[in-house]
């Protein structure tokens, strides 16, 4: 039988509803990849082998009964650990969660489970998601399976590497400034950040509140809609959810065209400190549009150069307010309790050990930006910013259905080379921020490799707010060209691990 572990999680599910394979032997072939090859990627913080195998079960079981299976019935998933598991832990890659097993599920856990998705474990993450790769993890780093010396990507490197080395086809990743999108980008695999408030935040350990979005990470464009299908939707436990239909996400995936739409590319986003690999495949795949009947034109959204300044006052910002919580008395690790000290002494002493540089140095930001002599000058300002943002995203999808542009300027960078350089960190996400500060939806999907390293390159599709469909259709259309011209998956150009 062909390598299970090489398959979509749309032919993975078709072949256990067809009673081809088992999803036990689904499941133990992703445990046996994970034992196999995961001492090098470190993609993993926690595998739930024993949970994996009792939901394959319970798949198999159904199916036997004559049940109806959903549509990812028994596809394996690799969930980052942002996300709340019911007895399963859950530590945000940070050492002041180490030991805490969650009381309950995300809806976006409990969702997953409803249709029968068989969650392997937890994926390394930048501490709190705070990151862009995964080298903020308190446990350690994960490795690119393009070439281990080098980043995932981050905050959700975990995520992107599982699908990139075949230890999941499908995975959850979260977006606050594209965690999501430039993993996925560097990984060569495909992600979405969906419209903001359309994934329950609800069991979403909190970085920055009006940003953080949880979504779809997968190996192909359809599969990443069966995903999206799967775990978007209104939800009363989160204040921010959408009540409105989920657009039809999956029937964008399997008719992609871009025949007769018009499609932007940001003029901002280009040009000095953007690898010139990155430039010429992102230059072939507007080539690619116009091949396939897009009509192309440059879009300027003059205020997308104030969206990292503004980002990195609003995210610390609420951070350094979600953090609170992590006082050494409600969750996960406690320092220096020996009777004598006072609750302030401990907390002091668990978060100066448990909290790593990067999530202290949000905070410290954070704490200054609000503080009352400081809160116009800096949080206030930054939010004017923001309206003027999506005010540049209104008049662009005015004239045009979605804008495009690289996911991120350059491919994946060696592990160490920005990691004492938070201004080179942060530019990773140029090109994602902007969608975080205005809610709309994007994805990341590979467009070839960059001649000079050899690296997978991400092109980014930018949709309106509730328009995710149309990401779909068009990475679906270009994903099928570029198939088509490359003869196989990118990922297949991968070295073997
Ligand atoms: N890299 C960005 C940051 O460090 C975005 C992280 C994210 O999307 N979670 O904040």
């Amino acid at each position: 039988m062909a390598d299970l572990t090489r398959l979509t999680a749309a032919e993975t599910a078709a072949r256990i509803a067809a009673g081809e394979v088992s999803a036990v032997e689904v499941a133990q072939a992703h445990l046996d990849r994970i034992t196999e090859v995961d001492a090098k990627v470190h993609a993993f913080l926690h595998v739930d082998t024993e949970g994996a195998l009792n939901a394959a079960k319970a798949v198999d079981e159904r199916r036997a009964k004559g049940d109806a299976l959903g549509p990812l019935a028994g596809v394996p998933l690799a969930l980052k650990d942002v996300f709340v598991t019911q007895g399963v832990p859950t530590t945000c890659g940070s050492k002041i969660l180490e030991g805490w097993i969650p009381p309950y599920d995300a809806t976006v856990t409990r969702r997953l489970k409803e249709a029968g998705v068989v969650i392997l474990g937890k994926t390394n993450m930048d501490e709190f998601a705070m990151g862009s790769s995964t080298e903020n993890s308190a446990y350690g780093p994960t490795g690119n399976p393009w070439d281990l010396t080098r980043i995932p990507g981050g905050s959700g490197g975990g995520s992107a590497a599982a699908l990139a080395a075949f230890e999941a086809p499908l995975a959850i990743g979260t977006d606050t400034g594209g965690s999501i999108r430039q993993p996925g980008a560097v990984t060569g695999t495909v992600g979405v950040k969906p419209t903001y408030g359309s994934v329950s935040r609800y069991g979403l350990v909190a970085f920055s509140s009006s940003l953080d979005q949880g979504g779809p990470c997968a190996r192909t464009v359809l599969d990443a809609a069966l995903l999206h299908a799967a775990i978007a939707g209104h939800d009363p436990l989160d204040s921010t959810s959408i009540d409105a239909p989920v657009p039809d996400v999956v029937g964008a995936a399997r008719n992609g065209d871009v025949r007769g739409m018009r499609i932007g590319v940001v003029k901002e986003f280009g040009g000095d400190g953007y690898q010139a690999g990155v430039l010429e495949r992102f230059n072939e795949s507007v080539e690619l549009l116009r091949e396939l009947g897009a009509e192309v034109v440059e879009i300027s959204c003059p205020h997308f150069d104030y969206a990292m300044p503004a980002y990195y006052l609003i995210a610390p910002s609420e951070a350094s307010s979600n953090l609170a919580r992590f006082d050494a008395m409600r969750y996960g690790l406690r320092v220096g309790d020996n009777g004598d000290r006072s609750a302030e002494e401990v907390m002091s002493l668990t978060r100066e050990a448990g909290f790593g540089p990067e999530v202290k140095r949000r905070i410290m930001l954070g704490t200054y930006a609000l503080s009352s002599g400081y809160y116009d000058a800096y949080y206030g300002q930054a939010q004017k910013v923001r309206t003027l943002i999506a005010r540049d995203f209104d008049a662009a999808f005015a004239q045009v259905d979605v804008l495009i542009s690289p996911t991120t300027p350059t491919t994946a960078f060696p592990i160490g080379e920005r990691a004492d350089d938070p201004m080179a960190m942060y530019l990773a996400d140029l090109c994602t921020i902007p969608s975080n500060l205005a809610g709309n939806a994007a994805m990341s999907l590979p467009c070839g490799l960059a001649p000079e390293d050899g690296l997978p390159v991400g092109l980014q599709i930018i949709a309106p707010t509730m328009a995710d469909d149309r990401l779909y259709k068009v990475g679906a259309a270009v994903e099928a060209a570029f198939l088509d011209r490359w003869g196989a998956p990118l990922l297949d150009q991968a070295p073997a691990l």
